[in-house]
């Protein structure tokens, strides 16, 4: 990489120089003009005929870290309009939460229900989470046009908020069609720029990459930067499910940190991990790195799920790509510590083998593990959970006062992250294993994503915040969702707001679908 510096740094600026050039006679013919700023507030009615109630009784964990507090929380149309020891006005609507905690809606930077949600508005799954807003587009996949797809729930909402990314695999392939198995050429990297421009015009707030995948991975260092620039030239932040999360982890994270430097905006490490024998326990040495560059400067952050286990493709188990050379595939298996870690999800040719780790599905067969890897790749890849991660690591990681809490799942996912994430953590990592304060998980949730995402009107219960709330129970706050029965909705999540309309109500969805398309 050190050795290619000086020529990627030309090429980059030659492809940047492209896109100014562009950008400019867009501009001169009016196309850059940005849209004329809506303003939702002025479409709802006026303060005195909007409905009004008080929350009564809860400690509020509001979401910047601060130690819980008991005052009241009144809420008029879409605001939060007071916070402090009132009373509630006669006649008005008092919501009793004794015992209860109120937090600001909680804010996933990493979610899949993108396709979930087009049958499914309500996304029972995710609110019942006490999920209120989820970033979508993600690995390197979103999409397109990305205006069309907000503009549809901008007419037919969800129950909650959605915001999207432009997917760098997306512009890839939409340039490169099917010969994708190469590094760009410069003019192929200046459609890309021009189409994620096109993304974030529409209302992406940046780019995601999935560099570990099939399209994703043939890209050179130089083309995520010059795409990652223009997002970052739009407010936008590059976040990245990195190349290697495996024996390769540290030069891949070096890599988000140049493609931060380098495209000047700022990066997130997603789902961050180490997921394979070679590094694990190594999560400290990782917090330095990233805590040396936020030193020097650098805006860095990453966001983790609370799972010893990841779930993807099989062929991401074999980064040199030689799916069919038994010594390259013997050597994956090794590296997550064997086939009784791998646990089949699907494989089209052979559903028998769902619900089987590796090491069963081979022996029933007869073959070996490198065997049957090597068949379900050829017959077209497969779903796998790879218990590969180390719970000593995910401490470390959730220590770091930058890392946020994150899904990776979403509706009708095939791990228990889908349905139960944030329960978990409120259940497991805070109540049972004490590894965060309650209210410094709550700002890991809330306030910590809000400002990564610029929504500075979410992510605290504060006067004139968005009423995007969650009501929990602390004591019984946990996830149900397990390997076996992902789907399982949680416990606990008591009542949940998305501008000041209730959409969860104890263990059901109410129908309503207030969310909107963020940031506008
Ligand atoms: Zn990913």
């Amino acid at each position: 990489m050190r050795a290619q510096f000086p020529v990627c740094c030309r090429r980059s600026a030659v492809v940047f120089a492209v896109f100014l050039a562009v950008a400019a006679a867009l501009s001169a013919a009016g196309w850059a003009a940005p849209p004329p700023p809506q303003s939702p507030q002025q479409a709802a009615p006026p303060a005195a005929a909007q409905k009004s109630f008080v929350i009564v009784g809860a400690g509020v964990a509001d979401g910047s870290g601060s130690p819980l507090v008991h005052e009241n929380v009144r809420v008029i149309g879409d605001r939060i309009a007071r916070v402090g020891s009132f009373s509630p006005d006669p006649g008005e609507e008092v919501v009793h939460a004794d015992g209860l905690v109120l937090a600001p809606g909680f804010i996933d930077t990493h979610n899949h229900s993108g396709p979930g949600l087009e049958t499914d508005r309500l996304a029972e799954s995710q609110i019942s989470q006490g999920l209120t807003t989820l970033l979508l587009g993600q690995d390197g996949s979103s999409p397109w046009p990305i205006g069309e797809w907000l503009e549809k729930f901008r007419q037919d909402p969800a129950a909650l908020n959605v915001m999207m990314l432009v997917g760098h695999a997306t512009v890839r392939r939409l340039v490169m069609g099917d010969d994708f198995r190469r590094p760009a050429r410069p003019e192929e990297v200046a459609q890309m720029t021009a189409l994620v421009e096109q993304g974030m015009r529409e209302g992406a707030v940046g780019l995601s990459s999935g560099l570990e995948y099939e399209v994703g991975s043939y890209s050179t260092t130089e083309e995520v930067v010059a795409m990652a620039r223009v997002a970052g030239s739009y407010g936008g932040f590059y976040i990245s499910h990195i190349r290697d999360e495996a024996d390769r982890s540290f030069q891949a994270m070096h890599e988000l940190l140049q493609i931060g430097r380098q495209g000047g905006l700022p990066v997130q490490n997603t789902h961050i991990k180490l997921g394979t024998v070679g590094v694990w326990y190594r999560a400290a040495e990782v917090a330095a790195m990233y805590d040396a560059a936020r030193h020097a400067g650098q805006d860095v952050t990453a966001d983790c799920y609370p799972y010893d286990a990841w779930h993807s493709n099989f062929k991401v188990l074999v980064p040199d790509k030689k799916y069919d050379d038994p010594a390259s595939v013997s050597k994956a298996i090794e590296d997550v510590g064997g086939p009784q870690n791998l646990l089949i999800t699907d494989f089209k040719p052979h559903p028998e083998y769902e619900g089987h780790t590796l090491e069963e599905a081979a022996k029933t067969r007869g073959i070996t593990p490198t065997q049957l890897l090597i068949e379900i790749i050829r017959d077209g890849d497969g779903g796998v959970i790879g218990h590969t991660m180390t719970e000593q690591d995910m401490r470390v990681f959730y220590a770091q006062p930058w890392v946020m809490v994150s899904s990776d799942g979403g509706i009708g996912m095939k791990h228990p992250r889908g349905a139960g994430t944030y329960p978990r953590v409120l259940g497991r990592l805070v109540r049972q294993w004490h590894w965060l304060t309650l209210p410094e998980a709550i700002r890991r949730m809330t306030s910590l994503p809000a400002w990564r995402l610029k929504l500075r009107d979410r992510g605290l219960v504060k006067e004139g915040m968005v009423a995007d709330l969650t009501l929990f129970n602390p004591q019984t706050v946990i996830d149900r969702s397990t390997f076996q029965e992902p789907q399982k909705l949680s416990e606990g999540i008591e009542r949940v707001y998305v501008s000041g309309v209730l959409v969860w109500d104890h263990d059901h969805a109410t129908g309503a679908k207030p969310g909107k398309v963020l940031p506008k």
